[in-house]
């Protein structure tokens, strides 16, 4: 049995979950393969009544669900409502996509037949899913892969097991058949990679680290095995000289802090032009500077703890190599341990300027509340150093000029653009992914899902008598 603490008072353990074995990832693994045929031959309309079901359960459980994230994994009470929300929305957007066209019809070179393409799920699916966002990550995976005819076993983060528990409750009370849905918990270098390998799924969908997603993508290959991945993101904002400044310094600040950081659109690098550098300076530190921090259960709590201990080494680590490597400390850059905060791994919002484009503060995804701006002279410096890196995940820009906007719209390379809007954040009907190194190219949610969770069958029906 595994233990999970909350990380904003570790005294508090908040849940307890098996430390499942490679047998029962192949466990599950049967069981959803068992599942399978019967669950493909239900029919859209049919499943989505199952996912409306769910829709209903988890809205009328949202406190506790939301209590329950907050208390697994850190991020403030508000988030974690929005969250869940989005998890009803999720639900309820793919319930309706059991309702809509599958294919194509095409002119066959013989007149007298009729040619066309459906779309067929691809059998039990994997979905290996991380902490940060731990209700609406699976469940925009899960949703999908249910509803196109798939059968599922998620592994989520050990961080944010109780989290997810919460969902497949909401599933099995909504009727789903047996084995259609499953969960395995513990480690997932042993049983997330037994689930790679298992021959009976067909299908990976991982959302994670780097690291874990290249030698996930190996593995598959290997296998033969379908997969997607999304991963880290460094996302930068620009601000340009004729921005709404209010505007700019509001949304570079939550894209930074909300969430301590730990989202992977979450804003890291602020690439300002020259004119307004000084103001959007003195305006972002005294914005972080009034943030208050501490446990997400506090209603007035804007930012919450680092998710363990292993993340609040990382962001200490990383605010000392930033002084290292010449960057200005300008707010925060230490661990807050006054009072009760000591029982926690929180950690002050931290804002460096005189960053140059090749500090590895500048290069690297650090998941923590670190802001590092960097002053350029014109947009196409802006571009320049916004692309100098090798995720391409999220991406925004402060400026009322449409031909900038545009210019960066184009030139930017990342596989989700704001104009005058947040790098976090994204809509359930919108596809999601991102370039370069955050992603294996293939996107998610929206009708995306359906390119990842199905395959094509072309098919010609031709009369008897000729
Ligand atoms: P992680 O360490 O890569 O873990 C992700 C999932 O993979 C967890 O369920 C983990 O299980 C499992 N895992 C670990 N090692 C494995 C292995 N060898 N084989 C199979 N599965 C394995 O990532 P994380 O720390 O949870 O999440 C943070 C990262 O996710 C950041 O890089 C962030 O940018 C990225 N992220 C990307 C997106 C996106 O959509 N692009 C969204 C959110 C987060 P355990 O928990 O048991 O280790």
């Amino acid at each position: 049995m595994l233990t999970r603490e909350n990380p904003a008072d570790t005294r508090e353990i908040v849940s307890h979950y098996q430390d499942s074995t490679p047998d029962d990832a192949a466990a599950a693994a049967d069981a959803a393969a068992q599942a399978f045929p019967a669950w493909a031959r239900v029919g859209g309309p049919a499943r989505g009544e199952y996912l409306r079901k769910a829709a209903d359960i988890l809205e009328s459980r949202l406190e506790d669900v939301a209590v329950t994230m907050t208390r697994e994994m850190g991020k403030t009470i508000g988030e974690a409502r929005g969250e869940t929300r989005r998890g009803v929305t999720i639900l309820r957007y793919y319930a309706q996509e059991g309702l809509r066209e599958l294919g194509l019809t095409i002119p066959s070179s013989d007149p007298r037949t009729l040619m066309y393409t459906t779309r067929v799920p691809l059998g039990p699916v994997a979905l290996i899913t991380p902490w940060n966002f731990p209700i609406a990550i699976p469940l925009w995976k899960m949703a999908p892969a249910l509803i196109y005819g798939n059968t599922v076993v998620l592994k989520p983060a050990s961080l944010t097991t109780g989290t997810a528990v919460k969902i497949i409750e909401c599933l099995v009370d909504a009727g789903i058949p047996s084995g259609v849905v499953n969960l395995v918990s513990g480690s997932g270098s042993r049983v997330g990679r037994a689930l790679i390998e298992d021959p009976h799924i067909h299908a990976i969908s991982f959302t994670g680290s780097n690291e874990v997603g290249r030698d996930l993508a190996s593995r598959a290959v290997q296998h033969g095995t379908k997969y997607q991945l999304e991963m880290g993101g460094k996302n930068p904002v620009v601000v340009c000289d004729d921005a709404d400044l209010g505007q700019a310094v509001e949304l570079t600040t939550s894209g930074a802090m909300r969430s301590t950081g730990q989202k992977c659109t979450a804003t890291s690098r602020a690439i300002v032009l020259e004119p307004i550098l000084e103001e959007f300076t003195d305006r972002v530190v005294a914005r972080c500077r009034s943030l208050s921090v501490g446990p997400g259960l506090d209603e007035s709590v804007y930012m919450g703890p680092a998710v363990s201990q292993a993340q609040l080494t990382t962001d200490l680590d990383y605010i000392a190599l930033g002084q290292r490597e010449g960057a200005r400390l300008l707010c925060g850059g230490k661990r807050l341990e006054e009072g009760d905060l000591a029982h926690g791994y929180f950690v002050a919002p931290t804002v460096f300027d005189r960053v140059t484009p090749h500090m590895r503060i500048a290069q690297e995804e650090i998941f923590g509340p670190l802001l590092g701006i960097i002053s350029v002279r014109t947009l196409e410096e802006a571009l320049e150093v916004a692309n100098g890196i090798r995720f391409g995940l999220s991406a925004s820009i402060f400026t009322r000029d449409i031909d900038r906007a545009l210019a960066f719209a184009t030139g930017i390379e990342a596989g989700m653009v704001r104009i005058n809007g947040e790098t976090a954040g994204v809509e359930p009907q919108a596809p999601f992914g991102g370039m370069k190194a955050s992603s294996s190219h293939s996107r998610e949610q929206g009708r995306a899902a359906l390119e990842f969770f199905t395959t094509v069958k072309t098919i010609a029906v031709s009369p008897t008598a000729y």
